[in-house]
């Protein structure tokens, strides 16, 4: 495996290889079990899996974690090795944002949504950074977990409005055994706020097993977390709006601040 920060490298490797099928996966680091599930789907469909890790600013707002998001790139590439990463793309800001830039991909309506209405600037800030790694790597396929639904449901919407010759390719969400879904935020948590966690994603299966409202979830999961929901809502899924009859998936979608630390967690289902 090697390990590239600058474009014009990464390029130089990828250029005799190009005939093959390339994989890319993009991070922030910090890897985990959901990360290598990604490079475990990219594996078995490419021939080269790129990933890339960049905790990139445009996409924190002004009072998030940016500064404090966990970093530490030479255990990230120990794991990436081993799970058969050919190449990681770990670039600096500089690197992918030399200039202020004047040119802007928007992310429309689907990013008012959610997490879009606390973090109003967020999806910008992942369009623009997946649209330049689109352009950078020019793979034959992405990986998207379905942890981060909205993001993925956006990035569908982006490859097709702006005809990136790229298959996207979503990756279920891998808990740990508790139901808790993987994170790298989840080492923000107190040993307390992370043995009450998992509460979550059990009133979210319980909303969606029909035992209980959105409207007794929001309750039981502020008591049994002490945390405070930033939303709890259901939409069609992958446009993100509301429900009507012929609606064929919907997403039953969470955040929830613990403490400091915001966690989001989805359950995407099939209508019957
Ligand atoms: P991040 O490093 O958090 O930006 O995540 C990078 C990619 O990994 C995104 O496509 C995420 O949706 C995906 N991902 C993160 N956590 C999980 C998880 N628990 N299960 C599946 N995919 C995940």
């Amino acid at each position: 495996m090697k390990v590239l920060t600058t474009i014009e490298a990464l390029r130089a490797e990828l250029a005799p290889l190009r005939k093959q099928s390339i994989g890319l996966v993009p991070t922030m680091g910090y890897l985990h079990e959901g990360h290598l599930a990604l490079v475990a789907a990219a594996k078995q469909a490419n021939a080269i899996v790129v990933m890339s890790i960049f905790v990139n600013p445009t996409q924190f707002g002004p009072n998030e974690d940016f500064e404090s998001y966990p970093r530490d790139l030479a255990r990230d590439c120990q794991l990436a090795e081993q799970a058969g990463v050919t190449f990681v793309f770990a670039p600096n800001v500089e690197e992918m944002y030399p200039t202020q830039g004047s040119v802007v991909v928007q992310a429309g309506a689907m990013a008012r949504e959610l997490c879009g209405k606390s973090r109003p600037t967020h999806f910008d800030g992942v369009v623009q950074v997946v649209a330049k790694l689109f352009n950078i790597v020019q793979p034959t396929r992405a990986y998207f977990g379905q942890k981060d639904a909205q993001q993925l449901a956006i990035i569908e919407t982006m490859v097709r409005d702006f005809n990136f010759p790229i298959e996207i390719c979503p990756v279920a969400i891998v808990r740990e055994a508790d139901g808790l879904a993987k994170s790298s935020r989840n080492v923000y948590l107190t040993e307390e706020q992370r043995a009450k966690a998992p509460a979550i994603f059990k009133e979210l299966t319980s909303i969606q097993q029909g035992q209980q409202t959105i409207a007794e979830a929001r309750i039981a999961i502020e008591q049994a977390t002490g945390g405070k929901i930033d939303y709890l809502t259901q939409l069609s899924y992958p446009d993100l709006a509301d429900p009507t009859a012929s609606t064929k998936h919907l997403v039953l979608a969470v955040a929830v601040f613990i403490g400091k630390t915001r966690l989001i967690d989805n359950i995407i289902w099939e209508v019957v």
